[in-house]
């Protein structure tokens, strides 16, 4: 049975944890810097929330160089919203940055206020046509195709998923929506 880590220190992760475990792969909450060194790990999901409060936790719980080393080691990832910002090498209009361990180029809460949230059925490729849930969602700018960074989906001209080596982001939430396959797209990867 594959292992998979959801980063629960706040934000959307009880959504993560009910579809990994109906996809039948077993969920390890991670909360401390030990919850991640004495699990073996086949995955970990950094879930959605407020980017800001979730790198503060990460360091103040001292388990962001940790989570940083893992990822850069290879261990498959998948981030939604705030865990894609946590994710990107460069964002826009923050001064802060978190991973940075993929190369994109992201906008925070890239909708505006009147978009802050919305549902879209649009295209994933290699899934189909799929329920979209954004809230305050950020969006992709652009991606280095140099470093091998994969478009996987786009809203209205913007980058929404996009994958590098070992790394899946969304700027929506799957977890949302009881389509499971997006999750499933990731158990994949994780061998
Ligand atoms: N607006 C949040 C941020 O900037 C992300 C929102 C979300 O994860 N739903 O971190």
């Amino acid at each position: 049975m594959k292992r998979i880590g959801i980063l629960a220190l706040q934000g959307a992760f009880a959504e993560h944890k009910r579809t990994i475990c109906e996809l039948g792969a077993k969920v390890i909450e991670i909360r401390k810097k030990d919850d991640l060194t004495e699990n073996k790990l086949d995955g970990i999901i950094l879930p959605g929330g407020e980017s800001t409060v979730i790198g503060k936790l990460l360091n103040e719980l001292d388990i962001f160089n940790t989570l940083h080393q893992m990822i850069r080691d290879g261990l498959p990832v998948m981030g939604t919203c705030a865990g894609l910002i946590l994710l990107a090498k460069n964002i826009t209009n923050d001064e802060h940055r978190y991973l940075e361990a993929m190369d994109i180029t992201v906008k925070r809460n890239a909708y505006g206020r009147q978009l802050g949230s919305f549902h879209i059925i649009s295209k994933f490729k290699g899934i189909g046509d799929i329920p979209m849930t954004f809230i305050r969602a950020p969006y992709i700018e652009c991606v280095s195709e140099m470093e091998g960074v994969e478009v996987l989906a786009k809203v209205n001209g913007n980058i929404v998923a996009a994958k590098q080596k070992n790394m899946l982001v969304t700027a929506f939430h799957p977890e949302l929506t009881r389509d499971l396959r997006v999750h499933r797209y990731f158990l994949e990867s994780c061998i």
